[in-house]
């Protein structure tokens, strides 16, 4: 289903791109008390770099990038097309990503592939359990430094092994921290929902004004329904932003879903509202409109 209807009779919304399901949408904008945030691609740019790869002892930092390269290349995850992209960027005889047999991916965990006859594994810790890897003490706390340091890192691991560790950078969209102030001038409780890491959470909830106690990390996507329905069990209308095939089923589950339109047509297919331009400030802009709108109509 696309969104068919157009925000406000004036169709003022579809001239700002802000396209809605139906009629109802208009008054569910209006009545959300409680925005929930995906943090990446929503409030940050989703356009991670790689700033560290650290192999495993006896690994190579370049053949660890050009593997696990190959594998995200079949996926549109922010950080797997950071990941491919360095890959390819990389000095050395490569000129093209290595081919990839037996993809498999799940979302909010991470990749798997066969290249040149060896099982890559990419992703976060369970993922990699789920595929039978294991990880010594010291990674793990190499690991945990490299997400201390705000970053967002991921695991690659090379046949049943763990071979090294990929850290990647995010940035907060410019518009971000404006559309949160405004967010709560509408007297809305914006909160922070994603499945990265809490230091790296905590570090962009402060950047746009989010509350240290409304940031919720380390969350599956099956976990961001969870979290959208205990809102809602406490009374609040929720509103939930997303971007990402993680966020589709709390897109569904939220009294409002809205999606930002350079993100995956599975959340667009989800979201009850799609915002065009790729800024929170047309998240608030919808909401604000929403509001005007009824009051002329009443
Ligand atoms: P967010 O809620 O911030 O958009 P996701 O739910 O998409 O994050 O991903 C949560 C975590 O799962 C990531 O931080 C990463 O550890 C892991 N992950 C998901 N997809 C991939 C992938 N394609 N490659 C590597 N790791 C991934
Ligand atoms: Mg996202």
């Amino acid at each position: 289903a696309t969104p068919v209807g157009l925000l406000a009779g004036s169709g003022r919304g579809a001239q700002l791109g802000i396209l809605i399901r139906g009629p109802q949408v208009l008054e569910d904008t209006r009545a959300v008390d409680t925005l929930v945030l995906d943090k990446t691609g929503t409030v940050t740019t989703g356009r991670l770099a790689v700033d560290a790869v650290d192999p495993a002892p006896g690994r190579d930092a370049a053949e660890i990038l050009s593997m696990a390269g190959a594998v995200e290349s079949a996926s549109e995850h922010p950080i797997a097309q950071a990941i491919a992209a360095s890959a390819l960027k990389a000095p050395g005889p490569v000129a093209a990503p290595p081919r990839v047999d037996e993809f498999g991916s799940a979302p909010g965990g991470g990749v798997v592939g066969i290249v040149d006859r060896k099982a890559v594994v990419v992703g976060r810790l369970s993922w990699l359990h789920e595929n039978g890897v294991e990880v010594s003490e010291s990674l793990r706390e190499l690991f945990t430094s490299r997400e201390d340091s705000g970053a967002t890192a991921v695991w690659v691991a090379i046949d049943g092994r763990a071979a090294g560790i990929v850290s990647l950078r995010d940035t907060v969209k410019p518009g971000s921290a404006a559309a949160v102030e405004r967010l709560k001038a509408l007297g809305l409780r914006p909160v922070l929902l994603t499945g990265d890491n809490s230091a790296v959470a905590a570090r962009v909830a402060a950047e746009v004004g989010i509350a240290p106690s409304d940031v919720f990390a380390g969350v599956s996507p099956e976990g961001k329904v969870d979290a959208v329905r205990r809102l809602q069990a406490q009374g609040s209308r929720v509103a939930m932003a997303g971007d990402g095939v993680n966020d589709a089923a709390a897109l569904a589950q939220a009294d409002l879903g809205i999606a930002m339109g350079s993100g995956t047509d599975v959340a667009r297919e989800a979201a009850d509202l799609t915002v065009m331009a790729d800024d929170l400030g047309q998240v608030a802009l919808a909401i604000e409109l929403s509001r005007a709108t009824l009051r002329i109509i009443k």
